[in-house]
């Protein structure tokens, strides 16, 4: 099974609520973790251990001057504007390109080749023998999130069970990270920003045809505004977590309350046993 965990927005505690669901399940079954926020990842900050590293490269085009005719049909077919031809002199803008390879296609010259350029990196950690967690770590600077997403993915292909920590928004990345999900996990915040914000991921999910449920986070029990949308929208609110002086004691330290507080490791497991319903009802 394949678990995304995704928020519309940063900053409602997404990646803490991953962390614990990640550390209750592998109490009974292996978990493989995937950290996808590549430009700011730091599941490895509640699962520190010793890692092996990765390269991600993607293609980026080279020009045989000694080929090129000058024709300008690579950077006119470059709707990404990552490469001109002005007066047979190429600039190329590798922030903007995609590794498409269409460049390379269409030379009639034959003088474009891909060469590889590192953007980033995938560390794998085994936390424990019954997690493992892989981060996607994108180059400073980089804008190519996707192709360290696909690879970090990629390495977690196999096990029976993978969850993938989504980037915050609703951008590229996002979709990249629940691109295969089996269901997603929208994890949100009793303020009209987290509705705002739910609305658009919930609306991604819906668009890819991923079943989803939502985790209200730091709830102050003022959720009738979010439970009306779900309702609304037929999505099931798996969990709520309130808004507790001693769950935030726990969590401003870098602690997990499935560790550190008596029950929550339950309640976790229970929020998976929801998500499983979920899916086998079809809702
Ligand atoms: S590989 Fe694709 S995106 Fe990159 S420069 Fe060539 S056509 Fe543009
Ligand atoms: S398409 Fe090929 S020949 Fe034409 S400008 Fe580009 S590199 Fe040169």
């Amino acid at each position: 099974m394949r678990l995304a965990i995704a928020s519309g927005k940063g900053g409602t505690g997404k990646s803490t609520v991953c962390a614990n669901l990640a550390q209750s399940l592998s109490e009974t079954q292996p978990v493989v973790v995937v950290d996808c926020d590549v430009e700011e990842p730091n599941l490895h900050l509640f699962f520190p251990s010793d890692c092996d590293e990765t390269g991600v490269t993607v293609g980026n085009p080279k020009v045989d001057k000694s080929l090129c005719k000058g024709c300008g049909d690579c950077g006119r077919f470059c709707r990404y504007g990552a490469l001109t031809v002005v007066k047979g002199d190429h600039t190329f803008f590798p922030e903007l390109c995609h590794s498409c390879n269409g460049c390379a296609i269409v030379c009639p010259q034959g003088a474009i080749s891909m060469i590889p350029r590192k953007v980033g990196v995938v560390r794998s950690h085994e936390h424990s023998p019954t997690l493992r967690l892989i981060s996607g770590v994108l180059n400073e600077g980089e804008v190519q999130a996707p192709p360290v997403i696909h690879k970090a993915k990629g390495m977690a292909d196999g096990n029976a069970l993978a969850i993938y920590d989504a980037p915050p928004g609703i951008a590229c990345p996002v979709i990249e990270t629940m691109k295969g999900a089996d269901y997603c996990m929208l994890v949100t915040e009793s303020t009209p920003f987290g509705l705002h914000d739910l609305e658009l991921a919930a609306g991604v999910a819906q668009e890819m045809g991923i079943p989803a449920g939502v985790v209200i986070n730091r709830s102050d029990g003022s959720d009738d505004e979010i439970n009306d949308f779900c309702a609304s929208k037929g999505l099931p609110v798996l969990m709520t977590i309130p808004f507790d002086r001693r769950i935030a004691s726990v969590q401003n330290i870098g602690g997990l309350i499935s560790l550190e507080i008596p029950g929550w490791d339950n309640r976790f497991l229970g929020l998976f046993r929801k998500i499983l319903d979920s899916m086998e009802a079809g809702v």
